[in-house]
This record gives C-alpha cells, structure tokens and sequence, in this order.
C-alpha cells in the first residue's frame, strides 16, 4: 500500500481541525452563519500555514448539501468530492505552473457559466503572486464584476506583490506562523492516534525545527517515523534533522561562559567526527543564543516558546552567561555562518567560538564590554542589587584561595553560577588591608564602579593556562604592536612561577630573545599579558643551547641578520600604516580573523 503523508493524512477538514489560525476560521464561521460572504478573499502568509486547506473546508462551506453551514458534513457528494479533488465547481490553479494570460483568458470565459452540480463554482488561486500582470488584468474585470455564483480564494505567500487593484477588491487575512508548542502538541495527538511511542522531548525538536509550518512539521515527523520506525526518540529526531540536542547547546554556552576554549574545540571535534553538519550547529547554537536573550532581557513577555522545563533550564542557563556576552556571541556566530557558507567549516566555528569564550583575547569593543560582563558576574556585582545583602563598602574578598579560572580545562558552570548568592562575609586569613602582597595570587575581588578588569582575574595562572592561550597572546600583542609580535613569536612557554614566565628561545633566536627581554618592549608585553589573563606577568628569556646540532649553528648569524632585516622591515611597514590611513574595520577584522586563523590552525593540528 503506498504511503500517504501525515500532511495529507490528516489535512484539516474543518475550521475547528486547522491550527493556530483561530482568526481566520472564526471570523469565516461567523460570516458564514451570518450569511455575510465576500466574493472574493486572499489569503496571505507562510507556507505550510492552512492557506489551501482552509480555501477547500470554505468550498466545502458553500456548497456541503446541509449548507451553506460554518461545520460542512464531510460525507456528502459535494463534501467528499471536494476533499478527492474531483469536483468539476472547485477549481485549483495553481499560478506558479499556470501563471500565463491564456489560462486566466480562458478562465475568464469559463467564470461566466454557472456550476454544474454544486451551489457555486470556487476559484482557489494558489500562489497568486506567480500571476504574470498580464494575468492579473485578465482576471480583474472577473473579480470587479463577479457573477453571483462565483467564490474567488486567492493565496499568497507574497502579498507584496498582489496588485493593488486586487488587494482592494479582496478579504485580506493574514495566516500566521504556528507556535512550536502548538505544533509539538499537535504531532504527540497525531502520534498518539497512530500509536506511537514518544520519548520526552522529540516532539519539540520536531516542532522546532517545522518553523511554524505544519506542513514542514509533518514532513519532518514523516522522515522521523520512516527512519528510526515507530519508537519516536530525541536521538532519532536528532538523526533526521542533522541538528544537535538542546544538551549539547546548554554545554557549548556553559562553556563559552567558563571560557573553556579546550572544551569547546573538544566538543566541536567530536561533532565533526561524528559527522554532524557543523553549519547546522552553528544555526542551532545561534537559535539558543537568541532564546536565551529573550528569556534574559524579557522573562516575563513568553517571546521563548518552550515545555516548562525547557524554559527552567534556559532561565537557569541565562543566569550564568551576560548579556553582552550574549549579544557578542550571537554575533560572532553569525559572522562565523557566513563564512561558513564560503567552505571551510570548522575553522570559522572554532574561532568565533574561541572568541567568544575568551573576550580577554580580543581588542574590539565588544570584547571589552563583554570582560566586563563577565568580570561583574564573577564578582556578584550583577546580581539583583535588591536580592544583595548591603554590606560594608568595600565587599570583603570572596576568598583568598586561587580561583578556578576562565579557561580551566573542564567546564564547571557551578562557580560562576553562584554570584547572585550573598558574598562569603567571614573574614579570610588574608588581612584585607591595602598593603604590598604579592602579585599572585590575588584576591578576587569585586570591582569599583569604574575598574579596570586586570585585577579581578587575578589567582589560578599557570603555565597550562598560559599554553593554552598563548595564540591569543600573540594576537594580543601584535595587535599592540606587529614588531613585538615578531620577536614573541619564535618563544616557547615554559615554566610560571612567582609571576614570572619562563620563554625559551631556539638558538637562531637569540636577537628575538634580547628584544623581548629589553626594556623597550616589557611595558607593552606586561599589558598584552593582562589583557589576556588579567596578570601582569614579567618574562623571562633564555636561548636554548643546541650546541650539539652544531651543523646548523654556523650560520646563526646569517639568521640573526636575516630575523633583524624582517624586524625592520614589519616595523617599516608598521610606520607606514601609522602614517597613512588606518584600515577600514573590516579590513582589520578580515586581518585578525586571518592571524587567529593562523596560529588556532597550528594549535588544532598540534592537538589532533
Ligand atoms: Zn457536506
């Protein structure tokens, strides 16, 4: 027996079984009951929306046996022939395959004779706005002056390009997208009418992922039921759609907000790996960005469809990320999606990703303001100022113990997700006076209205911690300076202790070691250093002795000459950017995305 799609399986076949279109099928009803019918309506809106079925239970309205009646019997000849299509009075054009001046002229002959069987003859006009102008004027003297015995149902998804003079001859009603609740709860009646089990869950992705179509919703649930049969499970909708459960995107946004880049380039590898459609994910976090904006900025304005416990979870989750960094994420994404759409995948998702978890290694604006965003969240400041205990004016430090910091390998949301909790007032052993301590590890403490974010990341930097942002520690600095970039790159991190961090330098790098070392130099590296990790770190740097791979010692010096030349000439060129206009900020970013491109390049294929 051949399938028959949910879609047409259960088309609506009364006002009462279309959904979400409540505005639309009352007034027709009551219009109907009150014998108040206009010749001619368009009906406007998304596909998948009940354009169609509502123009045939409307057919069916007019010329049911019983009728004209708001609730057509649906068995009669009138009734059953309109639901099988084989009706000789209703007419289905479809204008996208028909949209030439000969089918409207010859319909235009035919308008004028009256039904065969049934009390009027309809006209259901699909995708009208195909109708060439042509076409169009061919049919407006018809619907200006339509004989009695005529219903006219134009159907748009384009009322846009409609013309005038049928817009003001027509009904206008606007079908809506569908609410994914409204949808998901429709797909578990059906399910439960087919017999099918479903996991908590599946529905909503199913739902989701319809966009407010039935039609799509439907066909999506049939992709479902045919792929993994009829045990409808989360993993199998999941399968289907290409798309990643609502865990995975809570992990990914945890650990923007932890900063774990680590983590986050762990778990993209393993979508790749198990062959997810990266651009899909990159939709879908986007898509929970978004919903966790909402909830955050609107809680009570219901904008986030959602179960119950979907939307517990994401107010949950939405106070543990900031809105700016929100907004910077969301942004990052979209910038990453469209260069997606040029090839490389992952590479573009890495980095926005990258970027979002750790605002420290970037030098826009919107990094900035997102450290901030987030330094206030550590700190508590941004909790609920009337849920906050008063207490005295400088808060005492939370602790004096090293805080896991932002880019710990394993995401723990749980610090972070504490702040709105009342600051620990029991005194630490440190004394909280404002005398000489060492530079780590440092309280944390909560910033002044106005402070810079160095201090408050202050504790916990280690040489791990180091290593793991040392491409953006690059970047940092060549952002401050492209020279100082040079003579850092040729560095390896090697031990931290006491605030000091130990570079070692390859033997043909001696003169890049001496730079890096000058005091010309340690101001700018000191503050590239607190940008990224909130530390002043002071460096200290030596060149490793490979003296026994002498073969290529001789010619140090050609390569010292030669690392001076390139010196020279970055900074050459650096002068000359000074001098002459700055780049436009496109061209930056397109740059930094480029350097950052580089370096994570280098680091993820070291890792694999
Ligand atoms: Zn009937």
């Amino acid at each position: 027996m051949a399938h028959i799609s949910l879609y047409r399986k259960y088309r609506s076949q009364t006002f009462d079984e279309v959904i979400g279109q409540a505005h639309v099928t009352t007034t027709l009803a009551n219009a109907l009951s009150g014998d108040r019918l206009h010749h001619a309506y368009l009906f406007t809106g998304p596909r998948g929306t009940g354009k169609t079925s509502t123009a045939r239970i409307l057919a069916k309205a007019v010329n049911c046996v019983e009728g004209p009646t708001a609730t057509p019997c649906n068995r009669c000849d009138q009734c059953t022939g309109i639901t099988s299509g084989s009706s000789v009075d209703v007419i289905e054009i479809d204008a996208a395959s028909h949209g030439g001046v000969d089918d409207v002229r010859d319909l235009r002959d035919r308008v004028a004779f009256a039904p065969v069987a049934a009390r009027m003859k309809v006209y259901i006009v699909d995708e009208c706005h195909m109708l060439s102008t042509a076409g169009w004027n061919a049919f407006l003297k018809t619907v200006e002056e339509p004989p009695g015995h005529v219903l006219f149902v134009f159907a748009t998804t384009e009322p846009h390009k409609v013309l005038d003079t049928i817009l003001s001859r027509t009904q206008r009603f606007d079908f809506k997208r569908i609410g994914a609740v409204e949808l998901a709860q429709y797909c578990g009646a059906l399910a439960e009418r087919e017999g099918w089990q479903v996991e908590d869950g599946a529905l909503d992705l199913v739902a989701r992922a319809g966009e407010g179509s039935a039609r799509d919703t439907l066909s999506i649930l049939d992709q479902v039921v045919a792929f993994g049969g009829s045990d409808i499970t989360v993993r199998g909708v999941v399968d289907v759609l290409g798309t990643v459960g609502g865990d995975v995107l809570t992990e990914t946004v945890d650990r923007i907000a932890a900063g774990d880049v680590a983590g986050l380039c762990v778990q993209v590898g393993r979508l790749a790996d198990g062959g997810q459609d990266l651009r899909q994910y990159a939709r879908d976090v986007i898509e929970h960005l978004r919903r966790l904006f909402l909830v955050q900025t609107a809680p009570d304005a219901k904008l986030v469809d959602g179960t119950p416990e979907q939307l517990e979870a994401l107010t949950a989750q939405a106070q543990r990320i900031g809105r700016v960094e929100l907004v910077r994420a969301m942004d990052l994404m979209a910038e990453a999606m469209a260069q997606m759409r040029r090839g490389n995948t992952r590479l573009p998702l890495e980095i926005a990703l990258v970027k979002a978890a750790l605002p420290e290694a970037c030098g826009d604006p919107g990094a900035l303001a997102a450290r901030m965003d987030r330094l206030e969240r550590r700190s508590g400041v941004d909790a609920a100022p009337a849920e906050v205990t008063p207490t005295a004016p400088t808060s005492p430090p939370q602790s004096a113990e090293p805080q896991p910091v932002a880019a710990a390998p394993t995401p723990d949301p749980a610090p972070t997700a504490e702040p709105t909790s009342t600051p620990d007032p029991t005194p630490t052993s440190e004394p909280t006076s404002t005398s000489e301590r060492t530079p780590t590890p440092e309280p944390e403490r909560a910033p002044e209205p106005e402070a810079q974010p160095a201090p408050a990341a202050a504790g916990g930097v280690d040489i791990d911690l180091v290593r793991s942002t040392w491409p953006a520690l690059l970047d940092a600095v060549k952002t401050r300076s492209k020279r100082l970039h040079a003579f850092l790159s040729p560095a390896q991190p090697t031990t931290l202790s006491g605030g000091e961090l130990a570079l070692v330098f390859g033997p043909n790098s001696s003169f890049h070691a001496e730079q890096c070392a000058s005091s010309e130099w340690r101001e700018q590296l000191t503050a590239a250093f607190t940008d990224v990790l909130g530390e002043p770190l002071r460096v200290q740097c030596t060149v490793r002795d490979d003296s026994d791979a002498a073969p290529g010692h001789v010619g140090a010096d050609a390569e010292e000459a030669a690392a001076r030349s390139e010196a020279t000439a970055v900074a050459e060129s650096e002068a000359a950017e000074a001098a002459g206009e700055l780049p436009d900020d496109d061209e930056a970013h397109e740059r930094a995305v480029e350097t950052l491109t580089r370096d994570l390049g280098a680091t993820v294929v070291d890792d694999a």
